[in-house]
């Protein structure tokens, strides 16, 4: 700081969704709401009390477990206080259809791509074949733990214990953002239920002060836009433009609704997936319900139509109930800092929730705002790396979702023909489109990537089974030696390694009741002694490549803060 700046002692949030509990808790356990650096930073959150949060958004990636961690939250409280459940992957179901006209289902798992010899094991998969288990079976367990509804670790562990399968967290919204509220006022900052009626501009076009239905005018230094849809500050204050992607991708609206489980035993670790007429359902089971709904798309149905789609789909389980509409603004403010407010949320942007990455994004862009954090001088060029960070990565987000439109075989409603030939593919997705004709996705035609590995793209185009169906006419060729004793030797250590994990693995329910405290002693032989859990010993284990992912999919990264 030089002499003349001076520190941003006041941070106001506007918007009390997830977005803007995500924003106090990571900045008050960060810098503290009391002296950082000889600092004192004072943070208010204000919230209307006439205008609901969007209540949905109840799948994570697995950044999740890190950032509680990092910010001092219990895994058992929050497992408890948001009625979560462990997610091991995304299950794609009739996306596609193989040769014969038939639903083609995939798991998007969030292990990623291992090496045999420095080779990734994708290029004897798609040469050789792997003895009839499909992509996701010759990687890891996940198929496997998915249809036993196991989690990915043994009774008995200690919290945030990583077990055998990277995992990301199924959550109430409504809990989490009530729950994240708790903690952040303990620890010192001030929530206001008021509303916003108007926002003061300085001559040089900064936010200068709130005015507050009951509480009057509200002076702010740096304020957070974290107000949904509506972007209150950034778009209708500011008046910065939003940069439309529905060009690239046409879903527009959701139906939401929260049904029963149909078998309480049955706890499956996955979101699930499922494509209908006009877009794709999604079905987040929680520990006491499940949470799902048809993204579609409104120049293909009607609400009604939409509604009568998607309650056939649901059949019995969900009759009686009424799903909500919600309309989706999809893509992203031009700027999401702006003069000295930082749009966080729904107001920055959204890109439909396929791949469940809005809260990992508000999470990324709430990090970068510490790693770039202003003084009152707000001087550009941390603004505008900022900028530049948060516009990457809704374009990195776009892109990953862009593919499985693009990628798609189905024509047996217009909707899905319009998907793949009516709308644009980005030009960095389309050059990688043409390519992947010829190669298989590798590191270097992603670049710099914080969420989708070229791994993850190989998954989707073995999951959706592009090359079997005749993708690149089978051309793909990567000139490397393959050694098919080495293949065999992989698949021979990785059964084995399942094998294993699928026996030593704690059915999903059990797990989530141990962690909630209310698993019965007796569920616990070891509690019966006194002793310790068993460890999970898995033979090969020690043999087999490690996993290549980024640091945050594996919540390797501890030391990261930023
Ligand atoms: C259909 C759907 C499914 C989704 N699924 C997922 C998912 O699986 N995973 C995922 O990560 N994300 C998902 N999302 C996104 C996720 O829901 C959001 O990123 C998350 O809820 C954050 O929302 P928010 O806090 O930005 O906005 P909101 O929840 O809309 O909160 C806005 C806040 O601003 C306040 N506010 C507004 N105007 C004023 C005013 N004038 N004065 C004071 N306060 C005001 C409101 O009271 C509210 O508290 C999904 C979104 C949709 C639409």
């Amino acid at each position: 700081m030089t002499a003349t700046s001076k520190p941003v002692e006041h941070i106001t949030i506007v918007g009390g969704g997830t977005a803007g509990w995500l924003a106090a808790n990571l900045l008050s356990n960060f810098f503290g709401t009391g002296k950082d650096q000889g600092v004192k930073r004072h943070i208010t959150l204000i919230e209307s009390p006439n205008i609901a949060t969007v209540g949905v958004g109840e799948a994570t990636v697995p950044a999740m477990p890190r950032m509680l961690r990092q910010t001092g939250i219990s895994e058992r409280e929050f497992f408890k206080a948001t009625n979560a459940s462990f997610k091991l992957g995304v299950k794609f179901g009739n996306w596609n259809h193989d040769a014969n006209g038939k639903p083609i289902d995939y798991i998007n798992p969030f292990i990623g791509s291992r090496d045999i010899d420095g080779i990734p094991m994708e290029h004897y998969f798609h040469a050789l074949g792997a003895k009839g288990l499909n992509y996701v079976q010759s990687i890891s367990a996940t198929h496997e733990l998915g249809e036993m509804c196991k989690g990915p670790r043994a009774l008995g562990k200690k919290e945030f214990d990583k077990g055998t399968s990277p995992y990301a967290y199924h959550l109430d919204a409504g809990k989490f953002a009530g729950m994240l509220q708790k903690v952040c006022v303990a620890r010192g900052v001030t929530h206001l239920r008021d509303d916003v009626v108007d926002v003061e501009l300085d001559d040089k076009g900064f936010v200068a002060a709130l005015q507050l239905k009951e509480n009057g005018r509200f002076p702010v230094q740096l304020v957070i836009d974290c107000t949904g849809f509506r972007g209150l500050i950034i778009n209708q204050a500011l008046k910065e433009p939003f940069v439309d992607y529905q060009k690239y991708l046409a879903n527009d609206r959701a139906l939401a609704v929260q049904i029963p489980h149909p078998d309480k035993e049955k706890l499956l670790p996955l979101t699930c997936s499922t494509a209908l007429g006009a877009g794709w359902v999604w079905r987040v089971p929680l520990w006491n319900r499940i949470g799902t709904g048809y993204v579609f798309s409104s120049a293909h149905r009607t609400d009604e139509q939409a509604r009568d789609e998607l309650m056939a789909h649901l059949g019995d389980g969900a009759k009686g109930l009424e799903p909500r509409v919600i309309p989706m603004r999809i893509g992203r403010t031009r700027k999401s800092w702006v003069k000295n407010c930082v749009a966080i949320g729904l107001s920055a942007g959204f890109i439909e929730p396929l791949e469940s990455t809005a809260i990992h994004m508000t999470e990324m862009a709430i990090r970068w705002l510490l790693t770039y954090f202003p003084d009152q001088e707000f001087s550009a060029p941390k603004r505008d790396r900022y900028n530049k960070l948060a516009n990457n990565l809704y374009d990195e987000v776009r892109d990953f979702i862009c593919i499985h439109y693009a990628m798609g075989n189905r024509t047996d409603d217009p909707y899905w023909i319009d998907a793949r030939e009516g709308l644009e593919v980005p030009d960095s997705l389309a050059e990688n489109l043409e390519l992947w004709k010829y190669n298989l996705p590798a590191e270097a035609d992603v670049g710099q990537f914080n969420l989708f590995s070229p791994g993850t793209y190989r998954a989707v185009l073995f999951g959706k089974k592009v090359y079997e169906n005749g993708y690149g006419g089978g051309r793909v060729s990567s000139g490397i030696a393959l050694d098919p004793d080495k293949w065999d030797t992989y698949l021979e250590n990785l059964r084995k390694t399942v094998r294993v994990i699928t026996r030593d693995m704690a059915d999903h329910r059990t797990l989530l009741a141990e962690l909630r405290g209310e698993l019965r002693p007796a569920a616990q032989p070891w509690a019966l002694t006194g002793g310790q859990a068993p460890t999970v010993q898995v033979p090969g284990a020690a043999k087999m490549p490690r996993f290549k992912v980024p640091d945050f999919v594996t919540g390797d990264a501890d030391n990261a803060i930023l």
